[in-house]
């Protein structure tokens, strides 16, 4: 059995609708995906209602979410939850929150660049972005489509990474408050790509044991952006804090190289994530 627990679509900085994901996820063989849009679960109910036989979806979001560094600069952390009741009221408001803040600050990056001579237009990041979570990718491409970059990649080196004048952070959750929401939904979180050093700063190890404290339920330790060493560290780690260890592909369509399932989730493991999930169920046969 494929296990691929974290995946986006057009529904945020994805390239393939959720109906374009299911097919893709079903001709790469896979049994079980994930639906993990940042900040929304408006590709839901594409997938309930498009999801084809033989292939199980587990509903999901990854939050945009901070962990704070006493007397310097919030690091940027990403906080997957599933299968939680997205009709909770505070948990949605907080998704609201941060989709609203994603425009602000996407607006505001659009007129650094168009003040540094860059020939970005926002309303070509919107359309891109097409009324949901606004992102970097969505800059990237428009930069990619006027000519200024070759590739997406491209434009994040040169326009759009953590340390380029034209990057604003967002308003980000407290990776803390996230885990407390997600489980309050219901839900089971689980910390993306803890240790993906080519973003930017990572959390230590301290943070990752207060975060279990805190009812984290689980690591990504299987992801494209994680080096061999770093795998086998949150691996030791995971078992020593009781948490579950993740492994998927984070696959963003055409906005990312990395083809669907390159990492896997051992079926073991989602099967104690669905078990141990009181919000929603897997869409399934
Ligand atoms: P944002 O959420 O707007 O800060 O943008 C971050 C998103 O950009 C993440 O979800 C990543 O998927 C994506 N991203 C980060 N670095 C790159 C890169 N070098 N190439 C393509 N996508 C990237
Ligand atoms: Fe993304
Ligand atoms: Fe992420
Ligand atoms: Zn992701």
């Amino acid at each position: 059995m494929r296990v691929d627990l974290h995946t986006h679509s057009a529904r945020s900085d994805g390239t393939d609708t959720p109906a374009e994901l299911m097919a893709v996820a079903f001709a790469a063989g896979l049994d079980v995906i994930a639906l993990t849009d940042h900040d929304t679960t408006a590709g839901w109910a594409e997938v309930a209602q498009h999801r084809p036989r033989g292939l199980t979806v587990v509903p999901g979001v990854e939050l945009s979410c901070a962990s704070p560094v006493a007397g310097g600069r919030a690091i940027g952390v990403h906080l997957l939850g599933y299968l939680f009741d997205p009709r909770h009221g505070a948990f949605r408001a907080e998704r609201i929150r941060l989709r609203e803040s994603r425009h602000g600050r996407a607006e505001e990056m659009v007129r650094r660049m168009r003040a540094s001579g860059l020939p970005i237009e926002w309303e070509r990041v919107a359309a891109l972005a097409a009324g949901g979570p606004v992102g970097r990718p969505h800059m990237a491409r428009a930069l990619v489509d006027a000519g200024q970059t070759g590739t997406v990649d491209e434009a994040f080196r040169l326009h759009l990474h953590h340390d380029s004048p034209h990057y604003v952070p967002k308003a980000d959750l407290d990776v803390s408050d996230g885990v407390r929401l997600i489980a309050a939904a219901g839900g089971i979180p689980v910390l993306a790509h803890p240790l993906a050093r080519s973003r930017g700063r990572v959390v230590g190890d301290d943070v990752l044991a207060d975060l279990a404290a805190a009812g984290l339920l689980g690591l990504e330790v299987d992801h494209p952006d994680h080096v061999e060493d770093d795998r086998r560290h949150l691996r030791g780690l995971a078992a020593d804090l009781g948490l579950l260890a993740t492994g998927s592909s984070d696959y963003h369509g055409t906005n990312k190289q990395t083809p669907i399932g390159m990492c896997h989730t051992n079926p073991a493991v989602l099967d104690a994530i669905i078990g141990l999930s009181t919000g929603a169920s897997p869409y399934t046969d």
